[in-house]
């Protein structure tokens, strides 16, 4: 997949109705006010500045629920992310909302704009996690945003989290398997960290709640990704998003800087242990030694060599990758 380049505009907490427990976007990105035009520009062409000439831009609008602000605030943002698109100078427009705003009245705004991919805040598909973690939607809304989404061919994808309140390993587990049904484009799974000032912060404080270690949320993150990769479509991002000084807003919880690289070095060796033999190519080697190279000493006793293909070799048979994780996959469902 050849790479994007993205602007991120972030627009705390705008169009939010609810605070969610787990989240403090002012924590998280550092930014407390809405940006107008000036600071716009600012970012937009700060990131234009390092972005390779001829390439592709995408202008992402993330920290809100982007469709939940007024028509006219929302509208504000397009507008300026349009003008970019019609000079040229920016290729289409994303952004994150929460499922419960996503209405026939927003598409039909939203159709007056070049949009490429919204972000739906799924988080999980079990009512009661959704409702302990103060979220502002329930299950239906979850379907009906995904019902209209699909109806009007919006490309979508599904943000994922892992120990919430009242979650469980199940759940998660089967929050992951549901995402394979749908037609979501990409995926994104962070687990639970505490960030400063939210409420999961007072609740763990109270003894109310306790976060996962890093091992549990690396095994249960791994596990997630294989099944949702196993089934071909793409995770793409493994983690909490923070840059800079804003990763000191993370109180306790499985933060970790590289946490996508320990997902990828996870799975890999539940590869190298599933597979006695396995010529997988080379593009993957990285992700075999692993991050800290916590895989080679294993991958040295095994079976695993390297090849120059696009594709996987297993009993002489050409394989996926995707292929390779329905493998492990099966494997999980049987135990
Ligand atoms: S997670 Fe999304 S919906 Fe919840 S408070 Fe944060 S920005 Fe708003």
């Amino acid at each position: 997949m050849s790479r994007e380049y993205i602007v991120p505009i972030f627009i705390p907490h705008a169009g939010c109705k609810k605070i969610c427990v787990f989240c403090n976007e002012y924590s998280a990105t550092g930014i407390k006010l809405k940006p107008n035009i000036e600071e716009l520009n600012a970012t937009f062409y700060r990131y234009i500045k390092y972005f390779p000439q001829n390439k592709k831009t995408y202008i992402a609008f993330y920290g809100s629920t982007f469709t939940g602000m007024s028509n006219i605030q929302m509208q504000f943002y397009l507008d300026w992310a349009q003008e970019k698109i019609n000079n040229s100078e920016s290729y289409g427009i994303r952004f994150s909302t929460s499922p419960e705003e996503i209405t026939e009245e927003k598409i039909e705004i939203l159709r007056k704009y070049d949009i490429n991919f919204i972000e739906i805040g799924v988080q999980s598909f079990f009512d009661d996690v959704l409702k302990a973690a103060n979220r502002p939607h329930d299950l239906e809304d979850v379907w009906n945003a995904i019902e209209l989404l699909e109806k009007n061919n919006i490309d979508y994808g599904i943000h994922l989290m892992t120990g919430l309140p009242k979650s469980t390993y199940n759940k998660d587990i089967n929050s992951a398997m549901i995402t394979t049904l749908l037609k979501a484009k990409s995926v994104r799974i962070h687990p639970t960290v505490i960030l400063k000032n939210s409420t999961l912060e007072k609740m763990y404080k109270n003894k109310e709640y306790i976060p996962e270690s890093l091992d549990e949320a690396v095994e249960k993150v791994s596990k997630m990704t294989e099944i949702i990769e196993a089934s071909g479509k793409k995770v793409i991002r493994l983690g909490i998003c923070l840059y800079g000084k804003e990763r000191e807003n993370v109180v306790v919880g499985p933060y970790h800087d590289s946490f996508g690289d320990l997902i990828r070095t996870k799975i890999a060796e539940d590869i190298i242990i599933f597979f006695e033999e396995l010529k997988v190519p080379i593009k993957f080697k990285s992700n075999f030694i692993g991050f800290k190279r916590k895989n080679s000493k294993l991958l040295e006793k095994s079976k695993i060599e390297f090849h120059n293909e696009e594709y996987f070799i297993y009993k002489n048979e050409k394989f996926e990758y995707s292929d390779i994780l329905n493998k492990l996959v099966e494997n999980i469902e049987k135990k």
